[in-house]
């Protein structure tokens, strides 16, 4: 992509309305333009991400075989009321009338929706287990919309459902989604800590939040540091390895981690070596949640067993927040000059610059650059405009690519191009033969 074709609104001021660091640099990087309070439209930039993010995402539902779907943001009211919810929601459903005075809303969540979805189609136990996910646009008026699309009204969220015939069998798809998340963050350089959250009025029931450590985050946590020192992409578990997700889910789930909801300070000490404590904020980038017949029961999905008695499925359901994870991200990973994309996620690879957009051989030489890597499949956002040296430095550093490469006269004369990695912000002169082959390797 050509900088002076892109639509990039990048600002230099900070803008004063932004609280938190990603809130600013999301602004600041053209990524997002708020519509309405805690409402947004994704501009290219911000829209890349948005979906390399959604891609990790699926990748790894899939390879836990989810079977993606997509339902409606619009849904009628009629099992909302099946299921108790219609009421008990209260003002954060955004409620909808048609014109023939039908009660809509638009879905905070799809846990209803999917459930009748599966109940007019499965009968039998021969017919589970099934898991099913879409991601799709939730809205829920929260009362403080803020920092960004961090809370946000309108937003995007993978939803997963998980049907089993009892609770053994909605165990290991609770362990299956738990490993997929901590993969799924993972592989957004992101260390996810799943902790145990309150499973409301009813007991049994099993549930997790991934928070990530960020100062900035809205909830309080308290942690062993040993979390950290786990590699979940290290180890090659597959997700047909019902003990092996099992030994990694008891793993996690045996060392503390709460937030301030659950926490317990005596128990805090009891388990964890105070050399090991960590007290700080989090951000909440996913949840789930077995809750066995909650809405089965109400809205009918009853499967026959063997011995031809029937039972209503266990239920389970998986979130993630896709379009929050922009702005975790940037919490998690940023500096002084802007963000600093983990290359996953980076909306392009390479952001080539050209120092002097009037000069032949400058031009020629980014011109050869830019096809090679194009041609080699490379994302690539090549600074062809006449702004000076400085501003382009400073841009991209703001938009935080993983690689600048910079072509000016003087390197020309040399023969070399400089290759700057945005991380860490090492520099090295290299000729374009050789950046292109480290670009490419
Ligand atoms: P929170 O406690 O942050 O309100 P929640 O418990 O209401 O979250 P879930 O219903 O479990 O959230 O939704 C799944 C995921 O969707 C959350 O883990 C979070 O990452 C994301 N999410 C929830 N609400 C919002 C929001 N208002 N804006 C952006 N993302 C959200
Ligand atoms: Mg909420």
């Amino acid at each position: 992509m050509r900088r002076s074709a892109y639509f990039l609104p990048t600002l230099k001021e900070t803008p004063s309305e932004a609280q938190i660091v990603s809130h600013r640099l999301m602004l600041r990087a053209g990524m997002i333009r708020q519509a309405s309070a805690g409402i947004y439209s994704w501009l290219p930039l911000g829209f890349r991400v948005l979906k390399n993010i959604e891609r990790i995402v699926r990748e790894e539902q899939d390879a836990a075989g989810c079977q993606e779907i997509l339902m409606p943001t619009i849904q009628s009211a009629d099992l909302w009321k099946q299921s108790g919810r219609y009421e008990d929601y209260g003002k954060e459903m955004l409620r909808i009338e048609d014109r023939h005075g039908r009660e809509m809303l638009y879905g905070p969540t799809n846990e209803e929706l999917i459930t009748d979805i599966f109940k007019s189609a499965v009968k039998s136990y021969r017919d589970l287990p099934k898991l099913l996910y879409h991601i799709q646009w939730k809205f829920r008026d929260e009362v403080r919309p803020r920092f960004g699309i961090m809370r946000g009204r309108e937003f995007l969220m993978k939803d997963s459902y998980s049907f089993d015939l009892d609770y053994e069998g909605a165990k290991e798809a609770y362990n299956k989604m738990f490993v997929a998340y901590l993969r799924t963050f993972a592989r957004m350089d992101l260390k996810a800590i799943p902790m145990e959250a309150d499973t409301g009025p009813i007991g049994g029931n099993l549930s997790h939040e991934f928070i990530i450590l960020a100062d900035t985050g809205e909830s309080e946590v308290y942690c062993n540091r040993d979390f950290v020192d786990f590699d979940v992409l290290g180890s090659d578990v597959e997700y047909r390895d019902v003990e092996g997700l099992a030994t990694i889910v008891d793993h996690f789930t045996s060392l503390y981690a709460c937030t301030d909801e659950k926490h317990d300070a005596a128990e805090f000490e009891r388990r964890v070596p105070e050399d090991r404590r960590h007290v700080g904020r989090g951000i909440e980038v996913g949840h789930i949640f077995y809750f066995g017949d909650k809405y089965s029961a109400p809205l009918g999905a009853f499967v026959t067993k063997p011995d031809d008695s029937q039972v209503a499925v266990h239920m389970g359901s998986y979130g993630i927040g896709v379009s929050r994870l922009a702005g975790a991200i940037i919490e998690a990973s940023h500096d002084a000059a802007g963000i600093v994309w983990p290359e996953s996620i980076a909306p392009f690879k390479v952001g080539l610059i050209n120092l002097k957009a009037g000069d032949a051989d400058c031009t020629r030489v980014c011109e050869e650059i830019y096809g090679q890597l194009r041609g080699a499949g490379i994302e690539v956002l090549y600074d062809d405009s006449e702004e000076r040296g400085g501003a382009k430095f400073a841009e991209m550093d703001l938009i935080g690519l993983p690689w600048q490469l910079v072509v000016g006269p003087r390197g020309i004369k040399q023969g070399v191009v400089e290759l700057k990695q945005r991380r860490g912000g090492d520099r090295q002169e290299l000729s374009s033969e050789s950046a292109l082959a480290r670009l490419t390797a």
